[in-house]
């Protein structure tokens, strides 16, 4: 046991997200689209940590230019509370299209308007 200095701390982050961090359990809205993962944190210290969790389809698909399958993957998810009737999910997914909407120029992102106008978030 006195010369294992190096060896990698595993820690298990249950429904965290490897990469930002939140919460990918049931009910946040991060919960239908993930996959499971694993990554490497460096703390403070230096101390690197082998972390094994999950990651949030915001992370896999970037930040880019994917905001359309965000919308499309919170539609879904959407549908699923509402026929749950999970409402307290169905109001967090719409509070995160609502989001999605905000962030985008519909009038130049039609991929994206179609999918709000769907669901009713835009005109
Ligand atoms: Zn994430």
């Amino acid at each position: 046991m006195s010369d294992t200095t190096d060896t990698p701390k595993v820690l298990d982050i249950g429904n965290r997200c490897v990469e930002c961090g939140e919460d990918t359990g049931p009910g946040s809205g991060r919960f239908v689209n993930r996959i499971g993962a694993d990554s490497e944190w460096t703390t403070n210290a230096g101390v690197t940590i082998y972390v094994d969790g999950w990651m949030c389809a915001e992370c896999e698909w970037g930040d880019e230019d994917d905001r359309t399958m965000r919308a499309e993957a919170r539609l879904s998810e959407y549908a699923e509370a509402m026929e749950r009737g999970d409402d307290d999910e169905a109001e967090c997914c719409l509070s995160e299209l609502e989001d999605l909407a905000g962030e985008c120029d519909a009038e130049t992102n039609t991929e994206i308007a179609k999918v709000l106008a769907a669901a009713g978030i835009i005109d």
